[in-house]
């Protein structure tokens, strides 16, 4: 995108309503304002910023983080603000801590990126992924979104308090994190012997999206506030092991007690779960989306009964089939069947066979429910389903069971109540609604701990962008890039400012 055409969307979103800027829209120079200068200066630093954090292939694994917390020292050290760099004990997952001190009236405010990227398959994309080329109006590269994309904004946000010398009432904290995407020496470890670095009264992570429609108005901004639980189960079943040139009866071996076990619960759907956030998420969609997915959405949120529940999700779906995935996650717990393992030789009958599924828990629902519920669907005394987990059946539940109970993140907070006023100035057409994240990410190790985390992908996307997340040619626009550098400074100066 072009300053030119950011400098059109400006004037839209200050001056117009939604029927002038359809109007307006593909019309190059037919601009009614004159831009905010500052906003697209600071807008093209973060732009610059990502760039460079793009090009330090940070992919997990290995997830070597050390190169990119380096440079991020000699981004922040000028600016005269405290450094903290914590190596991990592989010597690669490096977190990066720099905080902005202010006069300790009141608690620290933090904001959280992970360094680490997933892996790519560098032959499926059109540009090369870790170059940070800017085509068309976007960014390209891994990272772009999913967060080198949040972790610029963010960190742009942090120094350019810094470089005005803006009084602070509470520490502002800047961390890059390492090891997000695998897991073993993420926040959770960081937070074990560095809690006091890390401590906050609130923080701003990765999360919910900010969502475009097709003519590129911003209609929804969801903040997540509360995450569904990775729970990872094993089934697994026996049976006798032969040459494979005498087969038994499928019944009898292990391959064929699983398949018939996996076969079922591949076809299973569990029952439509509202949470508080999904009905609000719901009732934004429906608003914005009238005709076949406001009547869908009408018959799930009545929930008459099951029957009609689930006639609305099926009306839902169809209409929605781009976020179909999405919005089953939402209103489900959900299990994926992610690995087998079975057999030594291409002759031999194995006598043991394992799968692993990954559940998706929502708020309130426990792993005692689930493996009754997998028992239940599988009907095969003979399939055990524990699970998989290194440490004991009862540590891990115990685990679970105290993950289960992590608070979700209030929205009367200070933050949260400025990500709402200010996401209003800037996308006045959209609606900002506390969400369920799908998924799970570091949030966990302050929202245990009673510390709100509001997650968000600080710049508006689409479907479109939402492929190349984890995907090929993952890439965001440059004109969201600056939307949302705006954004997060306000909310910083806001929450922080003296
Ligand atoms: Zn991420």
């Amino acid at each position: 995108m072009s300053l030119q055409r950011f400098a059109l969307h400006i004037a839209i979103r200050l001056a117009a309503p939604l029927a002038l800027g359809l109007a307006l829209a593909g019309q190059a120079g037919a601009q009614t304002a004159s831009p905010d200068p500052t906003a697209e200066a600071e807008g093209a630093k973060t732009v610059a910023l990502l760039k460079q954090l793009i090009r330090f292939d940070t992919s997990n694994p290995s997830g070597d983080t050390a190169a990119l917390a380096a440079f991020l020292r000699t981004q922040f050290e000028p600016l005269g603000v405290q450094i903290d760099v914590i190596p991990a004990p592989n010597g690669k997952a490096v977190h990066f801590i720099a905080r902005l001190k202010g006069d300790g009236s009141k608690k620290p405010v933090l904001v959280a990126a992970h360094a680490d990227v997933v892996p790519v398959e560098r032959d499926k994309w059109s540009v090369p992924p870790f170059e940070g080329v800017e085509k068309d109006g976007f960014v390209y590269g891994r990272g772009a979104m999913d967060f080198k994309g949040g972790m610029a904004v963010f960190a742009r946000a942090v120094m350019r308090l810094a470089e005005q010398k803006v009084p602070l009432a509470r520490d502002v904290i800047f961390l890059a994190e390492a090891d997000e995407e695998q897991g073993q020496y993420n926040t959770t470890w960081l937070a074990r012997d560095h809690w006091d670095r890390m401590d906050a009264e609130f923080a701003l992570n990765e999360g919910g999206y900010i969502l475009q429609d097709a003519a590129g108005v911003v209609r929804q901004v969801n903040v997540t506030t509360v995450e569904k639980m990775s729970v990872v189960l094993r089934l697994r079943a026996n049976g006798p092991v032969g040459h494979a040139s005498r087969p038994l009866p499928s019944n009898e071996t292990a391959n064929g007690k699983l398949i018939a076990a996996l076969e079922k619960l591949s076809v299973y759907e569990p029952g439509i779960q509202l949470i508080p956030q999904t009905r609000a998420y719901l009732a934004a969609l429906a608003r914005q989306n009238p005709g076949p997915v406001a009547r869908g959405i009408d018959k799930i949120l009545a929930g008459a009964d099951a029957r009609t529940q689930a006639e609305g999700e099926r009306e839902l779906l169809k209409a929605k089939s781009s976020d179909a995935p999405l919005l089953r996650a939402l209103m489900h717990n959900t299990m994926a069947i992610t690995m087998f393992k079975s057999g030594q030789a291409a002759n031999v009958i194995p006598g043991e066979a394992e799968a692993i599924i990954n559940a998706r828990l929502l708020p309130g629902a426990t792993t005692d429910q689930l493996i009754d519920e997998v028992k239940r669907v599988v009907h095969d005394d003979s399939v055990i389903v524990d699970f998989a987990t290194p440490a004991s059946q009862e540590a891990t539940r115990n685990y679970y069971l105290a993950k289960s109970k992590t608070p979700e993140s209030s929205t009367s907070t200070e933050l949260y109540q400025s990500l709402q006023k200010n996401a209003a100035l800037i996308w006045p057409q959209a609606q900002t609604v506390p969400v369920l994240f799908e998924a799970g990410t570091d949030a966990v190790a302050w929202r245990e701990r009673g510390v709100p985390v509001y997650g968000i992908y600080p710049y508006p996307l689409d479907a479109d962008i939402l492929k190349g997340m984890h995907g090929h040619d993952e890439r965001i626009a440059v004109r969201s890039l600056y939307e949302g550098t705006d954004w997060v400074y306000r909310i910083l100066l806001d929450v922080a400012k003296k």
